[in-house]
């Protein structure tokens, strides 16, 4: 589903003394069927251009077209709850807030709340925890006592639960070890290409990030500093350092190579292919 910003802007507590510009006519557009990354320092709007796309709360000027839906000032959302089951959105560190005593029943009650028709209820759990590499066996675990990574998928499972078009995750590897940053990795990977879902990943981790993601959003002071592909978007490495962007460090290292050999090693965004490709050029 594509996602597209029209000018948008977003005040909080507009017209008040207290006033805060947080989204300053922003325009650009979100690809379907993409992994699309949102970075930029705290503060620079990335949660207020999430929650705008899932119809949190309305532009302050502009339009944000959501598939077929037009989110603008003053116009109420005829489908709010519509648009809540094809937007998912995961949370930063969404295991936090797990209360039930089996996996079965934690992402159960998301649904159950929502008002999903219970007859498929039994269904969807099975395929979201398919989805996200977890068999049966896991149904009555408590989750709880599941580790970091297998948390992190549960609490992904009980958005995938809906089936939404769109999955928005804010920091989805934020506080996992190698081994489950790997497999998160590859899980949402195939939530593109298998599940066609699109994405869109909001984290301060450009190294992480810049090995799986297609598209970036680059956001400063409730601007767009840069975007478009991520090869494009790192290539002019002094522009983003001089604006405080940290480029990935497999960008700096191919563009220090450039500055002292001349050589250029290409878009390389896997550190096997780069070993490679330096054997190649030596
Ligand atoms: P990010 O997610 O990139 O850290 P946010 O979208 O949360 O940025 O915030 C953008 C700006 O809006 C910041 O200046 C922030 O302080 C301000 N802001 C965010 N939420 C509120 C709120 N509820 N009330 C007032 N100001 C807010
Ligand atoms: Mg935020």
């Amino acid at each position: 589903m594509e996602i597209k910003f029209d000018k948008v802007s977003f005040s909080y507590l507009a017209g008040t003394p207290l006033q805060v510009d947080a989204l300053k006519e922003v325009s650009t557009t979100i690809e379907s069927n993409k992994i699309n990354a949102l970075v930029g320092p705290s503060g620079s709007g990335k949660s207020t251009m999430i929650e705008l796309i899932n119809g949190l709360i309305l532009p302050t000027k502009g339009i944000v077209h959501v598939g077929n839906h037009r989110l603008r000032n003053n116009i109420r959302i005829v489908n709010s709850n519509q648009l809540r089951f094809e937007i998912g959105v995961v949370f930063q560190n969404p295991e936090e807030q797990f209360f039930c005593n089996t996996v079965k029943k934690e992402i159960e009650f998301g649904m159950k709340y929502f008002g999903y028709k219970v007859d498929k209820i039994e269904e969807r759990i099975e395929s979201a925890l398919k989805m996200v590499g977890l068999d049966n066996s896991f149904l009555n675990r408590n989750p709880f006592k599941l580790s970091g990574g297998e948390k992190r998928r549960v609490a992904i499972a009980s958005v995938l639960a809906f089936n939404p078009e769109v999955i928005i995750l804010d920091e989805p590897t934020n506080g996992l070890d190698i081994t489950s940053k790997e497999m998160l990795i590859k899980l949402i990977k195939l939530l593109k290409t298998k599940y066609k879902k699109t994405i869109i990943v909001v984290s301060h981790d450009v190294d992480t990030l810049y090995k799986f993601v297609d598209n970036v959003i680059i956001l400063s002071n409730g601007k767009i500093l840069a975007e478009g592909n991520k090869f494009d978007v790192f290539s002019d490495v002094k522009y983003l350092t001089d604006n405080g962007v940290k480029v990935p460090r497999i960008v700096e290292f191919i563009h220090k190579v450039k500055e002292k050999t001349g050589k250029n090693l290409g878009k390389i965004d896997d550190v096997n292919d780069l070993i490679k490709e330096i054997y190649q050029n030596v």
